[in-house]
């Protein structure tokens, strides 16, 4: 819930990038940051969009890269 101006401009609503997932993106990072904590993500162009729980989950990994098998993938 807190809209942040990454200063791309509008772009069209993606789908999450985490095989599977499919949801509305609601945040936008770099594959190679998106990677840490979905290594397995595809190579398609440099942007990853993430929907809501997977930015979460992204953050969580990112921030105790220990628990990671909590999450299941
Ligand atoms: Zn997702």
């Amino acid at each position: 819930m807190s809209p942040e101006s990454s200063g791309e401009g509008s772009s069209p609503t993606d789908a999450c990038v985490v095989p599977g997932c499919g949801a509305e993106s609601a945040r936008h990072l770099s594959l190679a940051e998106a990677r840490r904590a979905f290594p397995d993500l595809p190579e398609k162009g440099r942007r990853a969009p993430l929907c809501r729980e997977h930015y979460r989950a992204w953050k969580k990994a990112t921030k105790e890269a220990r628990t990671l098998d909590r999450l299941g993938w």
